[in-house]
């Protein structure tokens, strides 16, 4: 069993952040990496709006200068993910991993939130056969093609305006007329002639025979039905918390973010959170990383406190 002061879960930059915060405190932070390494800006194409980049950056970029001066410190990086915790008993606490048995004194869950599933016949089989929720990772496979986006978000409008530079046309379909988007994003997006916009209309179905052919759409107020050609459907309608781990160990929302109080703790005293497991509203990685900040200082002060 190995034993740790405390142990950071998740890597995008709320865990990132309270890692160098901790490193730099001389705790010596286990830092678990989950499934996907910086979590969403790992797969976020460009990052406009993070202090100290004028000329903006990317997010994989982002990600690797985090983990390096986390690292400079002492951070120690684990690549794996967590199974299971106990946060019932303790400190310490049990936390699992598919390979190790990991006790430690405190934690900071960063475990961030994943993207919003349509839940229409087709997306399930046809994900990564033309279904993606990714533009970073899938755009390039789309060159000369059609695509459609579905969401009028920013996420929405910042990766259909990505997919422009890839695809020949981009159809951003959203059930409300007008976008929920930032007015700059917006701007740009009314503005790029390869996009176009389907107004007040939802997703009923997508279609295909091992890769997606179509998209059923349904007008909202009409109830008209029309079957629309395209090669890949990207969706973006919002995110979810990846909180399923600590269900009846942590008290959550009824949305399933965890319940955090001003110094970031959560209902078991030594456990603390940050970033988007916590919080639905601001969802930045500005936000994510200052509240990482904010979770390793009271972790730092709360272990002071017991010794
Ligand atoms: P969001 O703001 O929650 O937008 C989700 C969009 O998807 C909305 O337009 C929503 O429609 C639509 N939607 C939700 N469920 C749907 C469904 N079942 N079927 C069809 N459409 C559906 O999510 P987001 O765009 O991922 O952004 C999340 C947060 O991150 C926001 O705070 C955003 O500002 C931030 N963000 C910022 C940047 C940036 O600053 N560059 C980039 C990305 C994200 P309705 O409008 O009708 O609800």
């Amino acid at each position: 069993m190995e034993k740790e002061k405390i142990v950071v879960i998740g890597t995008g930059p709320a865990g990132l952040t309270a890692a160098l915060y901790l490193a730099r405190a001389n705790l010596e932070p286990l830092v678990i990496s989950g499934n996907q390494l910086g979590g969403q800006i790992s797969i976020t194409s460009e990052v406009e709006n993070y202090p100290g980049f004028p000329e903006g950056t990317t997010g994989p970029e982002l990600v690797e200068l985090m983990q390096k001066q986390a690292e400079r410190f002492g951070a120690r990086l684990l690549i794996d993910e967590v199974t299971e915790v106990d946060f019932h008993s303790g400190p310490p606490f049990t936390i699992k991993t598919y390979g190790e048995t990991i006790e430690s004194q405190a934690a900071i869950i960063a475990t961030g939130a994943s993207p919003k599933r349509l839940g229409v016949p087709g997306e399930q089989e046809m994900i990564g056969r033309g279904v993606s929720f990714c533009a970073t990772c899938d755009g390039f496979f789309f060159r000369g093609k059609d695509v459609v986006v579905i969401g009028g978000g920013d996420s929405a409008i910042e990766e259909g305006i990505f997919l422009t530079r890839f695809a020949s046309q981009v159809r951003v379909i959203h059930r409300r007329e007008g976008l929920r988007a930032g007015e700059t994003l917006k701007r740009r997006a009314l503005a790029n002639p390869k996009m176009d916009f389907v107004w007040n209309t939802i997703v009923e179905e997508i279609v295909g025979n091992g890769k997606v052919e179509g998209i059923v759409t349904r007008h909202i107020q009409s109830g008209v039905k029309e079957r629309i050609v395209t090669d890949g459907v990207f969706i973006f309608i919002g995110h979810y918390p990846n909180t399923d781990l600590f269900r009846g160990h942590l008290t959550m929302d009824d949305q399933g973010y965890l319940i955090t109080d001003k110094h970031m703790l959560t209902s078991v005293p030594g456990v603390f959170a940050a970033g988007e497991v916590q919080d639905p509203i601001y969802r930045q990685i500005v936000s994510s990383a200052g509240q990482g900040c904010q979770a390793a200082m009271s972790a730092e002060r709360w272990l002071q406190a017991r010794e």
